[in-house]
């Protein structure tokens, strides 16, 4: 379809259709609640529900969910029809205001780290009427938060819902002393996925991908990114058909579907939409990993969104563009000409150093996974070390401020594309920097060590939390002061010296940035299993209670849960490798060995002098037998894990004793299937994986 204005948000009941359809009484009430972030009444809900519910009638819907997102990181749905009896033995179409404001799954499955024990399995879901209903499947979808019988936060939404809340009240107060007097302040989010695109029937073949969504195996194949000619390379059809298809199933769905590129690894592409509010940037990045993974079906393809698909490439992020505005539309970020000047964006820049430097943990930890250890501080971008890069003129105005001198750089300047016929670009004042973690990227910070696998609720929960934090704090102090200007320049000064240790401008992925991070004093947390214990310190506990994002007793089962999860996920991978190298590796490796020995054997008894085979025959002899010692290790090991009670002991034995076998046996196999004969693998190798989609 090429009317895509029509085609737009053709699958969701969004604010013009709710005008069309609602009285306006009823709308108003619900704008109201909206705004005010009160519970909407039953007599409001029930009218809404009945529009709802002709207009996903009339979309051809038989049923309606509550789409939550539990702890699992995915969204969950349980559908239900809207049928209701009647007298007469037949059944109309109904659908209540409780039942649009408030679900009862049964939450027993879910993970909530000893929150919850089974037989109270009572869950609730409720509307989050801040994002708009949608129809998926011929269901209707409302979007909500889950909680449990007795109101602990089970979800991904709640918390960040109220993040939400924390920063822009926090935010609000410090506008007011800049004269800025504004009902909301929104945290708004653009997040740019990577993905890779495999031939599904391919896919199928490897039973590493099926059940880990990464290669366990593989050896490098001859060509990789090292041409660099795939990063905004031309887009091949079938990938394109693919493209399009994709963004026509976001666009009916309201999704902000916007840039779509070729990335830097062979099959590797990235979709990025156009920024919203938090909570609707969350939503719709969930729709848009679970629709990316079903249109690569229908064109038979599969989409990966694990961290780390193959070794020897990139691995795929997802870049968190984060910024605050007002209600109005002012964007806090935005330095405008002359950031030297800029009293409040100054405020709200220290704010945000501050933030990032006291909650580097924090931060570390909310991209923390078994899938992403292979991204951050292993070879690749960005470092496990979190940092902050400004750019060389906020860097200087930060200077200067802090040395008490006046900043007198050009506030503006001009790069000359051509003498006459380009007209003189405006540049940004930040240059670009594709190594720092969180960089400043104009008039918006952009946290590049989310995995792409994640929700995005949970890194910019922390984002929100420690940066309302700070604003709050700075709000205070500057309340009562006689002198606004000079207290600002004060504040802004003392706060940049106490943490411009954060501050680092170089390249990350050097290793004199690893060694002068740690004289800095930042943390360098490798791993999942030894950052995740962080989120329960003490520090960390208390701001998130203090905020009323989550309670001790929820931080804790979610450092339970988070471990538990990193556990299990090793445990699948090794045994998934097991499993691959007793029923597919060791038998292809052997029968070529043995056809090889067999050669030697008639050769021999032909009278022809002995050729490569009876090498070629040893070399892998002896790679079979490292294999196989390494096999046994890794069973023991995980024999070994467990039977480890603690949740923390067991996430670190797998990392360093299970991962570290899975390496080794990894590194024999790879060697010896460079030098198996390709009609003795069962399975696609890298560079049929990697090169497979050509049309
Ligand atoms: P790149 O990082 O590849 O250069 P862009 O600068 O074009 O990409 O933008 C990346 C993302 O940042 C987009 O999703 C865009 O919508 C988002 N973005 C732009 N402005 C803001 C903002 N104020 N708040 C949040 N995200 C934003
Ligand atoms: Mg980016």
């Amino acid at each position: 379809m090429n009317d895509v204005p029509k085609l737009f948000g053709s699958l969701v009941f969004n604010e013009s259709v709710m005008k069309d359809r609602l009285p306006t009484a009823t709308y108003k009430a619900y704008k109201a609640a909206v705004l005010a972030g009160t519970p909407l009444n039953l007599e409001i809900a029930n009218i809404i529900a009945n529009a709802m519910k002709d207009w996903a009638l009339e979309h051809g819907c038989t049923h309606f969910t509550h789409w939550f997102q539990p702890m699992t990181g995915i969204t969950a749905e349980k559908h239900e029809s809207f049928i209701s009896p009647t007298a007469e033995g037949r059944v109309i179409m109904d659908f209540s205001g409780k039942e649009l404001i408030q679900g009862e799954p049964d939450a027993s499955s879910f993970p909530s780290g000893g929150l919850r024990a089974t037989f109270e399995a009572r869950g609730y879901t409720a509307w989050d009427p801040t994002s708009y209903a949608f129809i998926k499947d011929n269901c209707l979808c409302i979007p909500t938060a889950f909680c449990s019988y007795t109101g602990e936060v089970l979800d991904k939404k709640t918390p960040l819902l109220r993040s939400m809340n924390t920063v822009s009240k926090a935010a609000c107060k410090l506008l007011k002393l800049f004269g800025i007097d504004t009902i909301r302040v929104n945290s708004t989010v653009g997040p740019e996925q990577e993905y890779f695109l495999v031939d599904k029937k391919m896919w199928e073949k490897r039973k590493d991908l099926v059940y880990t969504g990464r290669t366990l195996f593989g050896a490098k194949s001859p060509r990789g990114q090292e041409l660099d000619d795939h990063y905004f390379g031309i887009i091949k059809q079938r990938v394109l058909s693919f493209m399009k298809d994709l963004d026509d199933e976001l666009w009916k769905l309201g999704v902000l579907a916007k840039t779509e590129h070729n990335e830097v690894a062979p099959a590797q592409h990235e979709l990025a939409p156009i920024f919203t509010t938090t909570n609707v940037a969350s939503d719709h990045n969930q729709l848009m990993m679970e629709f990316m993974k079903r249109v690569a079906l229908r064109h038979g393809l599969v989409c990966l969104l694990h961290e780390k698909p193959f070794d020897g490439v990139n691995g795929s992020g997802k870049h968190n563009n984060w910024s605050l505005s007002t209600e109005e539309g002012l964007n806090l970020l935005d330095p405008g000409k002359e950031p030297y000047k800029n009293l409040r964006f100054l405020t709200f820049l220290a704010a945000i150093i501050k933030a990032v430097d006291e909650y580097q943990d924090l931060l570390r930890v909310s991209v923390a996974s078994a899938g992403n250890d292979h991204r951050l501080g292993a070879n690749e971008a960005p470092p496990a070390i979190v940092s902050m890069f400004l750019g060389t003129e906020l860097t200087a105005v930060l200077e200067a401020i802090a040395a008490d001198k006046v900043y007198n750089g050009n506030p503006e300047s001009y790069i000359k594309v051509s003498d006459d016929t380009i007209p003189a670009l405006v540049k940004d004042n930040t240059d670009r920097n594709r190594t720092s973690p969180f960089a400043f990227t104009g008039n918006k910070f952009e946290f590049r060590m989310l995995g792409s696998m994640f929700s995005i609720a949970g890194p910019n929960i922390v984002l929100n939390t420690i940066v309302a934090e700070e604003l709050d704090e700075f709000a205070d102090k500057l309340a009562d002061a006689p002198d606004l200007e000079a207290a600002v320049y004060d504040l802004v000064k003392e706060t940049y010296k106490a943490h411009k240790r954060i501050v680092f401008n170089g390249n990350g992925y050097t290793d004199e940035w690893v060694d002068e991070a740690a004289k800095r004093g930042l943390l360098n947390l490798k791993s999942t299993p030894e950052a995740l214990p962080y989120l329960g310190h003490a520090k960390n506990i208390e701001l998130f209670e203090k905020h009323n994002i989550f309670t001790k007793a929820e931080v804790e089962s979610r450092v339970e849960i988070l471990l538990e999860n990193y556990s299990t996920t090793i445990s699948i991978e090794a045994a998934t490798m097991l499993d691959m190298f007793h029923k597919d590796i060791l038998p292809a490796v052997t029968a070529y060995t043995e056809d090889l020995t067999k050669a030697v054997l008639d050769k021999k008894a032909a009278g022809v002098s002995a050729g490569f085979e009876g090498a070629l025959a040893d070399k892998l002899s002896k790679l079979g037998g490292e294999m196989y010692a390494s096999s046994l290790k890794l069973e023991d090991g995980l024999k070994e894990a467990a039977e480890i009670g603690d949740s923390e002991k067991q996430a670190l034995y797998y990392h360093d004793t299970v991962l570290e076998e899975m390496g080794k046996l990894r590194s024999a196999v790879d060697a010896a299937e460079a030098l198996t004969g390709g009609k003795y693998l069962d399975y696609p190798t890298y560079g049929e994986l990697l090169f497979g989609v050509n049309e």
